[in-house]
């Protein structure tokens, strides 16, 4: 029997008061197993308002005990992730191992977030003038949104509200409504660690929240990930309402094969990155550019066994290499997709469509595709598939594959296999892509870095955690202050540098 899930907003678990549901599957079996509550334009106002009345304490708790809280939210966080996982893996879908490895990206989040004292330190500048000293401070920016993507419902809330608390913000959470449960469970888990009701909220939903998160007065600011056709929606209509965003979203990565690249590391890395999470990820490569023919050959020769030997399977099976996709409607668009590239003449090497697993047969599963013989014009190569379909684009030389991904719309990551540190260099250097990675497929920056994009994969000004996270989440305020000892200069009619004074 499907169970309803709730909102979660000034510290209590309250269920949804619209009627309007939206089911949440299993994917591996197609089966509803329970119901998101669509938030009213109200029920969001209270999570506000919520947010709004915790925030004169919270911002003024000194930053070492707001973190003394963080520190207790990890340690529950490291106790209960075994707990949260199936609850993660059974409505988004990805194998136990991904839930895991994306709890402990979430926590190393928390764990940068944890030093904020550090973190908050302004500058001091003494004697900028004769008397006159100047200093630095950051500020909390206020009560704080988010909304989040159905592909890493733990991760990336945890990308967010972690650095933003810390702050001295109060947070409003909208996570996907297709796999929201974990994002409330570990909203109850941080005020068990001793977060004041308020400073975290959940309010679930679909349009209509979000629309009211957006246009409300008394929120400060807002972050965004998903996709580039909503993404760009939030931050016109936030900006437009004179609120601060940041939106990171869709992708198209390409990895660059060089012909001297390691070819047995080159196919693991494109195995892993192209197909894990069955493709459902924004730092997934989806076209692979080997440079020469004989180089394209001999990746293709060595990929096409690795791409139909993928073990595809519920998240059960501890053998699961990649689950299903999220959705039917999912499933459809991503064969459909194989079916465009059909048509418009790639060679279709490995077949995903209309695979069905035993004992799962009413389960939204993609087998792992390739593509070889890709063109640029392909819906297959400009559009985010977001499911496990790898196109290989054969470029004749280096410049033709740099040009390329530099010409894509979208500039989230790119990556180059290679032994030659020339080429590497030059690559890192002129990419016109957010994060670079070298031998490295999914150069995901660790948490006290930043994450975030180029082009349409972001919108905003600031990319996110790491010191880019608490810039965003801050105001910088600069203090000039003079204490005369006996310094008079009556007075000043005309603006002067610092050492006319
Ligand atoms: P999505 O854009 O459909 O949904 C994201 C959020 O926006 C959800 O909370 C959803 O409720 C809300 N939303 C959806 N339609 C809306 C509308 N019309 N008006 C207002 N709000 C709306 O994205 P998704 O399918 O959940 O996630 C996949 C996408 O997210 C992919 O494009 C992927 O690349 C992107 N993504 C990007 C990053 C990144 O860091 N750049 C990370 C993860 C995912």
């Amino acid at each position: 029997m499907p169970h309803d899930i709730s909102h979660f907003i000034d510290g209590v678990a309250v269920a949804g008061t619209s009627g309007r549901y939206l089911d949440v599957h299993n994917p591996a079996t197609g089966e509803v197993i329970a119901r998101t509550p669509l938030a009213t334009a109200d029920e969001v106002r209270q999570a506000i308002a919520a947010a709004a009345a915790a925030l004169p304490e919270w911002a003024a708790t000194p930053p070492a005990k707001r973190a003394q809280v963080l520190f207790k939210f990890r340690e529950l966080l490291l106790a209960r992730k075994g707990e949260l996982a199936p609850i993660l893996s059974s409505q988004h879908g990805k194998t136990l191992a991904d839930a895991d490895g994306e709890f402990a990206r979430g926590i190393e989040v928390v764990e940068f977030a944890c030093g904020v004292p550090h973190l908050l330190k302004g500058d001091f500048s003494e004697g900028v003038a004769a008397g006159v000293d100047s200093h630095t401070i950051r500020q909390p920016v206020g009560v704080c949104a988010g909304i989040t993507p159905f592909n890493f419902p733990a991760m990336v809330p945890m990308w967010m509200y972690p650095v933003a608390i810390a702050c001295g913000n109060t947070f409003v959470l909208k996570p996907s409504e297709r796999d929201p449960e974990v994002a409330v469970k570990i909203a109850e888990l941080f005020l068990e660690a001793g977060l004041p009701k308020g400073v975290l909220n959940v309010v679930n939903g679909d349009k209509e929240a979000v629309d009211t998160l957006l246009t409300d007065p008394n929120v400060d600011a807002v972050s965004f990930v998903g996709s580039t056709a909503v993404g760009e929606y939030v931050y016109q209509t936030g900006c437009a309402h004179g609120k601060r965003v940041q939106a990171l979203c869709g992708a198209k990565n390409h990895l660059v094969v060089m012909p001297d690249a390691d070819m047995e590391q080159t196919v693991d890395a494109l195995i892993g990155s192209g197909y894990g999470s069955a493709g459902e990820r924004c730092m997934a490569i989806s076209v692979a550019v080997p440079v020469g023919d004989e180089t394209a050959d001999r990746l293709v020769a060595a990929l096409a066994p690795r791409v139909r030997a993928l073990k595809v399977a519920p998240y059960t099976d501890p053998e699961a290499e990649m689950g299903p996709v999220i959705t039917k409607q999912a499933q459809e668009k991503i064969n459909g997709y194989i079916d465009q590239g059909v048509a418009a003449g790639a060679e279709l090497v490995v077949d995903g469509r209309g695979l069905t697993l035993q004992g799962y047969e009413g389960g939204y599963f993609v087998g792992g595709t390739l593509f070889d013989r890709v063109t640029t014009d392909m819906a297959i190569y400009t559009d985010e598939i977001f499911g496990p379909v790898l196109s290989v684009v054969r470029a004749q030389s280096y410049g033709e594959a740099v040009d390329m991904i530099n010409r894509h719309e979208y500039g989230n990551g790119a990556a180059i296999f290679t032994r030659d540190g020339d080429a590497a260099r030059d690559f890192t250097s002129q990419v016109r892509i957010g994060m670079v990675g070298v031998n490295v497929p999914i150069p995901v920056p660790v948490a006290y870095h930043s994450f975030g994009g180029w082009k349409r994969s972001l919108f905003g000004d600031h990319h996110i955690h790491g010191m880019e996270g608490v810039r965003f989440y801050t105001r910088l305020k600069t203090m000039t202050s003079r204490w005369p000892s006996g310094i008079r200069e009556g007075a000043q009619f005309n603006f002067k540098s610092g050492a006319e004074h």
